[in-house]
């Protein structure tokens, strides 16, 4: 609206739109839809001359709907050092509160060996993180005949040296076929052991009219098998705070799983009625009570820290961001927890090793160590299946210690 009073054009793109064009305040814009973001050119071109142009239509390949757009479109990076890869479009679920199902529909995969290439290439173009995104990433390949512990060897390979690879959202329900595999890719020192795994409720029956597809103790098997094989994991999580139905029994089951596993990093949504899905037209808890919960939940995550005890750990970080104040620079440690660290130009894209001196809630801080040695990123050799080697032997073990020591790591809270 704003843009439109002071005469600008205005092209609308994304899941919204494509899900329900017909919406009063999309009314005569242009709109670009999830699967034609190749001809975005064409869509300004025709919204700058005053015409309203809207491309929603869903590709088809023998009569297969195809996922997003091609991998190979030229690209501008918000950050030069982080490429972003969506190795699907679409899931295999139907979650009743859901509409990005409704704009992105059902999975459709990329092909391993165009997902290695835009790796590869990226890493030519000198990024050094990879994150590799889709709305179940546990259920990459299971429509191309592959699957995602497969795309994941072939791609480490690809990691130069003091580069890292992180993996996106994956719900419980696919990942479970591949815990061992991902315990071991999850171990290799280019990969971060992070892995954000959604359990919105830990009440069967609030998962069941979510149609979530899995139960909580499921949730708690991916969770016991991964911090018991990769020594220090993050689990991140999210969590709906009063969908409809959920009892105060029902909600207690959540902050017991809350105070179980204590998520360093826990985005609370209070749950809103999307229009148009199953859970709009179910019984809503009262607005008062959803509220009288997200605020509980979020008293409860903020009472623990479980920062404190890294206090004195030397780490390898990687740097690739700046703060939101601008005073410091980002970087990330193996289990991709947050490290503040001065902001010296000669840190930027590089994995320097630090001392742990200040802990926070979201947050640590490091100094980094006087003559220590400062990766940079570089072609690496191919790594074999099942090798965890990508720095040197020693310096996975320290790894592995301090993995040890660790616990989990926090990030700002949604
Ligand atoms: S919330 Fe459920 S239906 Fe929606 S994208 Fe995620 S897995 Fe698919």
């Amino acid at each position: 609206n704003k843009a439109q009073e002071q005469d600008k054009k205005v092209v609308v793109a994304g899941c919204v739109p494509q899900a329900q064009p017909r919406m009063d305040y999309l009314k005569g814009l242009s709109i670009i839809g999830v699967q034609q973001i190749d001809r975005v050119v064409e869509v300004v071109d025709e919204a700058v001359k005053g015409h309203s142009v809207r491309l929603l239509g869903q590709k088809k390949d023998n009569g297969k709907r195809l996922g997003g757009a091609r991998l190979d479109l030229p690209k501008i990076r918000k950050n030069p050092l982080i490429e972003i890869i969506s190795i699907n479009t679409g899931c295999l679920n139907a979650c009743t509160y859901c509409k990005t199902k409704h704009a992105r529909g059902d999975l459709a995969s990329y092909p391993v060996e165009e997902l290695v290439e835009r790796a590869r290439q990226s890493f030519q173009e000198g990024v050094c993180e990879i994150w590799l995104t889709s709305e179940d990433t546990g259920a990459y390949g299971k429509d191309i005949g592959t699957d995602l512990p497969t795309l994941l060897w072939r791609l480490v390979e690809e990691i130069p040296e003091g580069a890292m690879l992180r993996l996106g959202m994956t719900n419980p329900p696919y990942i479970l076929e591949h815990l061992e595999e991902m315990s071991k890719i999850l171990n290799h020192p280019r990969v971060y052991a992070f892995l954000h795994v959604p359990v919105q409720s830990a009440s069967d029956s609030v998962l069941m009219d979510m149609k979530r597809e899995y139960c909580a103790d499921d949730f708690r098997r991916v969770a016991d098998f991964l911090k018991d094989k990769v020594p220090g994991i993050t689990i991140a999580t999210d969590i709906i705070c009063g969908f409809p139905g959920e009892t105060d029994a029902d909600f207690q089951e959540t902050c017991d799983l809350v105070k179980e596993y204590r998520f360093p990093s826990l985005f609370i949504n209070q749950f809103y009625p999307r229009p148009g899905t199953p859970a709009a037209k179910m019984t809503q808890v009262p607005a008062q009570v959803k509220k009288q919960r997200t605020k509980e939940l979020s008293t409860l995550f903020h009472s623990y820290n479980p920062y404190h005890h890294k206090i004195g750990e030397t780490q390898l970080v990687l740097v690739t961001e700046e703060s939101f104040d601008s005073q410091y620079y980002v970087a990330h440690n193996k289990y991709y927890e947050q490290v503040l660290v001065p902001k010296r130009s000669e840190f930027k894209g590089k994995m320097i090793e630090v001392e742990i001196f200040e802990a926070g809630k979201h947050f640590l801080k490091g100094r980094p160590l006087d003559g220590s040695e400062v990766f940079t990123p570089s072609i690496a050799e191919p790594l074999q299946q099942g090798e965890v080697s990508g720095l040197s032997q020693v310096t996975y073990s320290i790894r592995l210690c301090l993995c040890l020591l660790c616990q989990l790591l926090l990030e700002p809270q949604r």
